[in-house]
């Protein structure tokens, strides 16, 4: 059947896509490329996996990040440091922007309710502040760094969260779920295949339609 094969070829070439990331730098690998890649990536990233939430400290995972969940810097999660040949001793884990150009030290989740832009305290939006770490103000004098008035789902200020980059031995010493060991790139905090396929379904809805939204 020809509908069967087309659905088997999609299927691999969304799960080569979640396993390369941007690995590739947007051209693709050949079938060897790939294989030496998987060999040489997937045990490393079985390992050493890193878990990303936002939340409280103390309190609840609020949110999961995913592969394309949008940093303070406006790159997506994917496209920052997500894995390291040896796990960073210090705390908090930085999570570099990788793209070139970006002073972005470390991935830092703001949540957008709706479509509108949260504004910072000092009224401006968070495009006009630096994405360097402190976030300060390139509008203003009377902004200390970004501080979203926005109160999140649990009743809490937005500027009380934070992200967190956890190891799979942290996640599971809060008693948080760790789901299965998969091979797909910059998973961050999803834990489940449905959550991740949540996501791009999302993404394909948000980009095929005319919504104002771009994160996930
Ligand atoms: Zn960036
Ligand atoms: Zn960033
Ligand atoms: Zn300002
Ligand atoms: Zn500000
Ligand atoms: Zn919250």
């Amino acid at each position: 059947m020809h509908l069967d094969k087309a659905i088997i070829n999609k299927t691999e070439q969304l799960q080569s896509s979640l396993i390369v990331g941007d690995d590739d730098g947007g051209k693709l690998f050949t079938p060897e490329e790939y294989e030496e890649y998987k060999r040489r990536v997937l045990p490393l990233r079985m390992k050493n996996r890193l878990y990303v939430s936002f939340g409280v400290p103390g309190g609840i995972d609020c949110k999961q990040i995913g592969p394309e969940t949008q940093c303070f810097c406006e790159h997506r999660y994917k496209q920052h440091q997500t894995e390291f040949e040896v796990i960073p001793s210090e705390r908090p884990i930085a999570l570099q922007c990788k793209v070139s150009g970006c002073r972005c030290s470390s991935y830092n989740y703001i949540p957008q309710p709706g479509c509108a832009m949260v504004r910072c305290k000092c009224k401006h939006l968070p495009q006009d502040h630096s994405e360097a770490a402190g976030h300060l103000c390139k509008k203003c004098k009377v902004c200390s760094g970004f501080q979203s008035p926005y109160t999140c789902g649990c009743g809490r200020p937005s500027f009380e969260h934070r992200t967190l980059v956890e190891t799979k031995q942290e996640r599971l010493a809060r008693g948080q779920p760790v789901g299965k060991d998969v091979p797909y790139a910059a998973m961050g905090g999803l834990t489940g295949f449905t959550s991740l396929l949540d996501g791009y379904l999302a993404l394909q809805v948000l980009s095929e339609g005319n919504s104002c939204c771009f994160f996930i």
